[in-house]
């Protein structure tokens, strides 16, 4: 029998062919674009993939000192960060690792990482994640308030993990969190008031049970729980929580303590080097700037990150595995043309970050600005073989930059 043309409907929600963008034709029946797209929405949300190659343990031949060798390869400098890191992570897979009924329970290293915007907190933690094949997810604090408030719930932490790992709760189980500007969360001023403090100290609160371990019920599309969403069950137990944040400001309170500090059995008081005071950090000094000792407790590590110099800045310019300078001349070698780099260029470029106080992040926006024209231009020219980037040329490129932000400005 001839097939009947009029009887092209889909077999799902059996709109006609001429209705839909596209009818896809099976043995007995016809489905549309619109119900692929929803058969494709309940797989992601019901199906539990365990196909990403998630790993939960650590080959036996890692050592502390090699997942350190491995962060050398992303992370420019930050040796104290990145040791305290290699152990923490290290010791959290024994954890993991440790069978039931132990009499010594092994704690949770959950980490605080202290250090000014743009020296590589999130990289660090990026990082790490990346080595251990581990669910990874940020979150900033900021958005953060007590239940019951307009923002998000803390819960919603999991429900982006969850969808980092394609809603596979076994591997969630496992993934690390960075929460980024923790600082953001601090206790206002020293006196807890009688009003609520929406944005601090009940957010902090709120936290302790997650970050400590504990069953959350979690909307798995985030933000505010619904009655009628279906709830996803997530115990955060083995999750390892990795905190960051700037806490401007916290080198004045780790001065005042250091110089009010007896100086104990030492004859001879240390040699403080006031140039970078974060090295001194200790626990009751994030208690001062704010964050209460409950919080403390459960994030028992704590590093900090040195302010990047023009040294470090050079070297993250050229030496990481996707290093700027690395990325650019791919770009240039994928139009057929061999990009060179003056050695007095990457010293302008530092010296501009350093002047703009935004860490490596300002070494980006630089590169950017001084490499727009000549990305737009090259495409378009042929029989181009190299193209040198020359002091002279990126003078000229700022001076029209500065020039053309005056001319706004006035
Ligand atoms: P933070 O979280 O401390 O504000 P990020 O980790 O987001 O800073 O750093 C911003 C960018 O700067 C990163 O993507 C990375 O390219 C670069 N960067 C920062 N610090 C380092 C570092 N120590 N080594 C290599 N690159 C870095």
């Amino acid at each position: 029998m001839a097939k009947n043309e009029e009887n092209f409907n889909c077999s799902f929600c059996g709109r006609h062919k001429d209705e839909t963008l596209i009818l896809i034709a099976g043995l007995d029946g016809h489905i549309c674009d619109r119900c692929v797209s929803q058969a494709q929405q309940i797989i992601d949300e019901e199906v539990v993939q365990t196909d990403k190659n998630f790993q939960f343990t650590l080959p036996s031949s890692i050592t502390p000192a090699g997942i350190k060798e491995f962060m050398d390869q992303y992370v420019i400098g930050q040796n104290d960060a990145k040791k305290v890191m290699a152990v923490a992570v290290y010791n959290h897979y024994k954890r993991l690792n440790q069978g039931l009924g132990d009499e010594v329970e092994i704690e949770k290293s959950n980490i605080v990482m202290v250090g000014n915007t743009g020296t590589g907190k999130t990289l660090l933690a990026r990082t790490i994640a990346r080595f251990l094949k581990v669910p990874f997810t940020i979150v900033d604090a900021t958005v953060f308030t007590e239940a019951g408030y307009v923002g998000e719930d803390v819960e919603s932490i999991l429900s982006r993990l969850l969808q980092s790992c394609n809603y596979d709760v076994k591997a969630a189980e496992r993934g690390i969190v960075y929460i980024d500007e923790i600082d953001k969360i601090a206790r206002k001023g020293d006196n807890p008031s009688i009003t609520r403090d929406v944005s601090g100290e009940g957010v902090q609160q709120s936290m302790l049970k997650l970050l400590e371990g504990t069953e959350v019920l979690v909307p798995p599309q985030g933000g505010r729980k619904h009655p009628e969403q279906k709830m996803v069950s997530v115990n955060t137990k083995n999750i390892l929580f990795l905190c960051g944040g700037a806490f401007a400001g916290v080198e004045k309170i780790i001065a005042r303590r250091i110089q009010t500090q007896p100086i104990g059995f030492s004859t001879q008081a240390e040699e403080v080097d006031t140039e970078n005071l974060l090295q001194y950090i200790s626990p009751n000094d994030i208690r001062t700037f704010g964050i209460i000792p409950e919080l403390i407790g459960r994030l028992p590590i704590l590093t900090y990150l040195e302010p990047l110099d023009a040294k470090a800045l050079k070297a993250i310019l050229t030496q990481p595995k996707n290093a700027l300078v690395k990325q650019y001349k791919k770009l240039f070698s994928l139009e057929n043309v061999e990009l060179i780099i003056e050695d007095e260029v990457l010293d302008f470029i530092v010296e501009k970050a350093l002047e703009f106080k935004l860490g490596a992040r300002g070494l980006r926006s630089i590169c950017e600005t001084l490499m727009t024209d000549v990305m737009y231009e090259l495409p378009s020219q042929k029989g181009i073989k190299e193209f040198v980037l020359s002091l002279a040329y990126v003078q000229e490129k700022i001076d029209k930059k500065i020039m053309k932000r005056l001319r706004v400005a006035s």
